[in-house]
């Protein structure tokens, strides 16, 4: 195998990042185990948002990684999206995938997931959105802390 296979291949096992449907999240959103990371860049501040997701924008997000760990505590299971999940969602999940394996420390995050089609798409089939300006956004959470 030439290097540039090997490059090839070891980039291809890189990019196999699990998908989520819309529904399947839904089900999910009620778990505490479960974080929401946006990483839509200005589009956030426009259009509306998961309710309870964090907001982590691609543009600065390598840089910020260390604070999503932080934001995280307690999770193992994170769902990453973007507008339509094509690009920045997938990408993100990835760095911060790389991230842990590089680190090799365990922050008890089991599951990096990519929400299906994106924000766009969740938003379009009437599942609930938040219009919140909340940093970060209390979502569903904080109304059942009361
Ligand atoms: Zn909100």
């Amino acid at each position: 195998m030439t290097d540039a296979q090997a490059k090839e291949e070891e980039k291809e096992m890189a990019q196999s990042i699990s998908y989520i449907t819309g529904s399947q999240l839904l089900s999910l959103n009620s778990s505490p185990n479960i974080a929401i990371v946006d990483v839509r860049d200005d589009e956030r501040s426009y259009d509306a948002h998961i309710a309870g997701s964090l907001h982590y924008a691609s543009d600065t997000f390598s840089d910020k990684i260390p604070n999503l760990i932080q934001d995280v505590k307690g999770k193992d299971t994170l769902v990453f999206h973007c507008a339509l999940s094509q690009v920045r969602g997938p990408s993100c999940a990835q760095r911060f995938a790389s991230y842990l394996t590089d680190k090799k420390e365990d922050v008890g995050i089991k599951n990096i997931l990519v929400l299906e089609r994106g924000f766009n798409a969740w938003e379009a089939s009437g599942r609930p959105v938040c219009r919140c300006a909340d940093i970060p956004c209390k979502g569903n959470k904080a109304k059942k802390l009361g």
